[in-house]
């Protein structure tokens, strides 16, 4: 029974079996069929797309061609067309060379021209400066050579001194500053100072009526003892006064003469004492009106005010006086070596001496004139200055006389330079602290008063400082106040 049941039930199973492997062998074969209709759809599908690539690319490498030969004909166009234009350029290049060059030259002749005006109008800048210079020295000539007129009484019997006004004053200036000459640094020494540097204080005019009438009567004496005029001097730097038209040479000079401040009115007022000459100085030329072209060898016989010798005055930076002095030296006896201390008139046959210095064969450092009578000189001009260095203080004796046979100039007050430096240095901090001291008490002052701001405390105020005045100007003031210390 159970076999039997067991066998049906194998035959339902296998009857179910065959039905399945039957439907799913139909379903394969279905499926196969899909797949080879897909696949065969497929391959035509990428046939046609094969196709249209081979089109486009034949289409695109077309179009490249095309593309290309396009390219070419525009590189080969726009070769033509820079050959062209470098052509072009190059001629445009040449011209504007040609036309550069042209102008060049043009220019050249222009800059040419421009420079021959120049020299001419250098020229011409130079013969107006030689006319004014010319026009100048005439007019200095005049200046310097004139002597005042005395017109009416009154101003015949008033003997006065005035200052000088532009242009004599400059005039005198240079005369003064340009014959600034350098001295021995000490007695034995064969070393020379720098010449002086000293600053014009003044420059006075003296108008003496009765000295200048005695000067005018002594030039016609001359005039009527050497009718031919007198042989001019030659290596004379000082001077020379114009001789007037229809009249003879006479060597009239103007000449420096240095003596002790204290003297300066007598001579002024009295003349020249020739008779007194060489008391204070020697006499190496006997007694005689010493004078010099060198207004710093004068300057050697100066004092301060104070002082009534040049030996004794210690004041270098001092206010001193030099007076310039009309001299006729007529017919000058030319002295080199020969000893002349002796002498209290002019040499015979001649009217003065004039000792000549090493440079013109005498034996002189600067040369020097001595006259002997009083009427050949006039007082005429006055000029004060103030050393702003260091003047050499102690002039040589007039007889003293080296081993060489030279005169030697006096002591110089080189030790005194270092001590006048050193006192000016201890002013000059003095005056700067004042002046810093006075600046920020007058500070606090008007802070006070500003942050009080009452009107009778200002005036206050300012009275209490009045007296204190500008410090600089207090310690300064007076003395050297021509000396130009006001760089504070
Ligand atoms: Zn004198
Ligand atoms: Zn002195």
């Amino acid at each position: 029974m159970a076999v039997q049941a067991l066998c049906q039930q194998f035959s339902v199973q296998k009857a179910s079996d065959n039905e399945q492997i039957q439907c799913l062998s139909q379903q394969l074969s279905q499926q196969k069929a899909a797949s080879e209709n897909r696949i065969k759809h497929l391959f035509e599908q990428l046939s046609l797309q094969k196709a249209a690539d081979k089109e486009q690319i034949e289409r695109l490498s077309q179009q490249l061609s095309q593309q290309k030969a396009a390219s070419e004909n525009r590189i080969k166009h726009l070769f033509e067309q820079l050959s062209l234009q470098r052509v072009s350029d190059r001629e445009q290049i040449e011209h504007l060379s040609q036309q550069l060059s042209q102008q060049m030259a043009a220019n050249e002749n222009q800059s040419k021209r421009h420079q021959e005006q120049i020299t001419y109008l250098w020229q011409q800048i130079g013969e107006l400066q030689q006319d004014h210079h010319a026009a100048q020295e005439v007019s200095k000539a005049l200046l310097l050579s004139r002597l005042p007129e005395f017109v009416t009484a009154v101003s015949r019997s008033s003997p006065t001194v005035r200052r000088v006004v532009l242009p004599l004053h400059n005039f005198l200036s240079v005369l003064f500053l340009e014959s600034m000459a350098s001295h021995r640094q000490h007695l034995h020494s064969g070393r020379f100072c720098d010449p002086p540097k000293v600053e014009i204080t003044r420059i006075c005019e003296s108008i003496n009526p009765n000295i200048q009438e005695q000067y005018l009567h002594a030039r016609k004496l001359l005039v009527q003892r050497r009718p031919d005029g007198c042989t001019p001097l030659r290596g004379i730097t000082a001077f020379k006064c114009a001789v007037e038209c229809g009249h003879v040479n006479l060597n009239e000079y103007l000449l420096f003469h240095g003596c002790p401040m204290g003297a300066v009115q007598s001579i002024l007022e009295n003349g020249l004492d020739p008779q007194r000459g060489g008391e204070a100085a020697g006499s190496m030329f006997g007694k005689g009106a010493y004078f010099a072209e060198t207004a710093s060898k004068s300057d050697l016989y100066t004092t301060c005010s104070e002082c009534r010798s040049y030996r004794e005055c210690k004041h270098p930076r001092a206010e001193r006086c030099i007076l310039v002095v009309r001299v006729l030296l007529g017919k000058t006896k030319i002295v080199t070596t020969e000893d002349c201390t002796s002498l209290n008139r002019a040499p015979e046959g001649y009217d003065t001496v004039t000792a000549q210095k090493t440079s013109n064969g005498g034996r002189l450092d600067h040369t020097e004139f001595v006259v002997y009578k009083e009427q050949m000189t006039l007082a005429q001009i006055l000029g004060a200055w103030a050393s702003s260095v260091l003047r050499v203080q102690e002039p040589p004796e007039h007889s003293a006389l080296n081993a060489e046979g030279r005169v030697i100039a006096g002591m110089s007050a080189a030790c005194g330079l270092m001590e006048v430096l050193f006192a000016f240095f201890i002013c000059q901090l003095a005056a700067v602290e004042a002046y810093l001291i006075f600046t920020v008490w007058s500070l606090c002052e008007d802070m006070k008063v500003s942050m009080k701001g009452q009107l009778p405390q200002l005036l206050v105020h300012k009275q209490s400082r009045e007296p204190v005045g500008d410090p600089a100007s207090a310690l300064f003031g007076g003395q050297n106040r021509g000396l130009g210390y006001g760089a504070f």
